[in-house]
């Protein structure tokens, strides 16, 4: 594991319910102007058909469903963040690897690549699927093995024993019969090969999406045979532009601007790109649909979600000739973080598109209904969790923290966002740490420090002030996610005052180049 990787494995930016609106000033930036390179060909607020929002409340999938569930109008946003090194070693079943070389920035593709996308797993308790084909047969082959594969009859059922796979096609129909399959082999699912790429998914409880059924490319069932939870893993391998607009519709409210779903396009497409990059021969996925890494919903019917995406193809942006990992989060409550300070020490990180400097002023974020919010912890309970999680995660550190006195801001950035805090113990012993990391820590499972806490009790941000009053720990936060890049409520409200796609992205990515890579 890389120590990128690694660094990630320590961090979680999941994010929960909301709880706060806050008024306050709308104060913005003016956009400075996209720094553009020859080849880059201006992007265009035209009018895309701003038909069809699927969903009720505009932000899909998970985001609107934490939202419902705490009955707060919150947008979730999923955070491209970054928990895939743990993803990569639970994969794996063991302990993360030592570490490989660091991953560079990945030049431009000059054609469209495919990305392979983790959608979910198979439950140990039932791990089964049922895959349906757009025709009357699906095709089966191992990837890697020379064998033409097997045509079964749609749809086929696919059950992961204690023997390796048992397959049916023709599942639930009076013609269900046994498919013959290598018992413990990787298989690739698809549709034949004049038919359209789409396939059907059902029975795996931990898939990503839901309310779009219908999954693009093809699908792999990869054996993790040491996973206790999930012996299956279920991974799409989707072309780039294929999987971009279920990105869309789920991470941004399917009623947001044309220009902001546009910005959006061109930053998931440049962050998926440089995880392509990093897990190409590392892992057998490349990125997770969810929390972890960014939303999917599989195909969507959102047409601007999909316009967005046709009218930026191939567009990413670029520092000094190589992609930039574009992350964005939902709202950075008026401050943004850089990415070495909220991401990870990698060198990938130490470009001035993902920094913040002094010239970047307040984010015009304010309508977030996370842009102000308040959380409590009990004061004894946490004094307990930390030096117990910092066992599990192994910040020595942070073993011997006894008690909790005071935790205040040791350093903040440029912009004014907490990057440290200093932790005081009962003992008046002083001990500094990163102010993700306290998050993370705040949001560990008492009972199991090594897990994290239901998502509605986490902190939604680093950027907090904590306050020890009685026996409490009362935070006082701002912002939804790590803060760095493109904040996507600010973003709307660039869009909403007329801004074009070009000029959001020059302000979350200072210097950033905006590049057609391929056609
Ligand atoms: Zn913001």
């Amino acid at each position: 594991m890389d120590p990128q990787a690694f660094d990630r494995n320590r961090r979680t930016f999941i994010l929960a319910a909301a709880v706060l609106a806050a008024g306050g000033a709308l104060s913005c930036e003016q956009p400075q102007g996209l720094k553009r390179s020859r080849s880059s060909k201006p992007l265009e607020g035209g009018e895309a058909g701003a038909s069809g929002a699927t969903g009720a409340s505009g932000a899909g999938g998970d985001a609107a469903k934490t939202m419902q569930q705490g009955g707060n109008a919150a947008k979730q946003p999923s955070a491209n963040t970054a928990k895939q090194g743990a993803e990569a070693a639970k994969a794996d079943g063991t302990t993360p690897k030592p570490p490989a070389p660091p991953v560079e920035r990945p030049l431009p593709p000059t054609t469209e690549p495919a990305i392979r996308v983790k959608s979910g797993g198979l439950p140990k308790s039932d791990p089964k699927i049922r895959i349906d084909g757009p025709g009357a047969h699906l095709w089966i082959i191992e990837p890697g093995n020379a064998q033409p594969g097997t045509v079964g009859q749609s749809p086929v059922e696919f059950r992961w024993t204690d023997a390796g796979w048992k397959a049916t096609e023709a599942a639930g129909t009076s013609r269900a019969r046994p498919l013959a399959l290598p018992a413990r082999a990787t298989l690739e699912i698809m549709a034949l090969r004049d038919e359209p790429q789409r396939l059907k998914l059902s029975g795996a409880t931990s898939i990503a999406g839901g309310k779009e059924s219908e999954w693009p490319g093809t699908v792999r069932l990869v054996p993790q045979p040491t996973d206790p939870n999930e012996p299956v893993d279920v991974v799409h391998e989707v072309p780039m532009e294929t999987y971009l607009p279920g990105v869309l519709a789920q991470e941004l409210f399917n009623k947001w601007t044309v220009n902001v779903h546009r910005a959006q396009a061109v930053a998931a497409r440049s962050w998926a790109l440089c995880e392509i990059a990093q897990w190409r021969n590392r892992r057998h996925f490349d990125v997770v649909a969810g929390e972890l890494g960014q939303a999917w919903i599989g195909a969507t019917k959102h047409q601007r979600s999909i316009d967005a995406v046709a009218g930026t193809r191939g567009e990413v942006l670029l520092w000094t000739g190589r992609v930039v990992p574009a992350y964005y989060s939902s709202c950075c409550g008026g401050e943004r973080a850089s990415a070495r300070d909220a991401i990870s020490s990698s060198i990938v990180h130490d470009i001035p598109p993902l920094m913040v400097t002094k010239k970047d002023g307040r984010d015009c974020c304010s309508s977030s209904p996370t842009y102000r919010w308040q959380s409590k912890f009990d004061l004894a309970t946490f004094a307990r969790t930390l030096p117990a999680w910092a066992r599990e995660e192994g910040y020595a550190s942070l073993f011997k923290v006894d008690g909790l006195r005071r935790i205040e801001i040791a350093e903040r950035n440029a912009a004014g966002r907490p990057v440290r805090f200093q932790i005081t113990d009962a003992k008046g012993m002083l001990y500094e740490v990163q102010a993700e990391r306290l998050r993370f820590a705040l949001n560990a499972d008492p009972a199991r420090p090594g897990n994290l806490r239901p998502s509605k009790d986490r902190l939604k941000s680093a950027f907090i002030e904590p306050l020890v009053v009685g026996k409490e720990l009362v935070v006082s936060g701002r912002g939804h996610g790590h803060g760095v890049g493109m904040c996507q409520y600010g973003a709307e409200a660039m869009a909403k005052k007329g801004a074009k796609p070009s000029a959001i992205l020059s302000r979350y990515y200072p210097g950033a180049d905006l590049v057609k890579a391929y056609a």
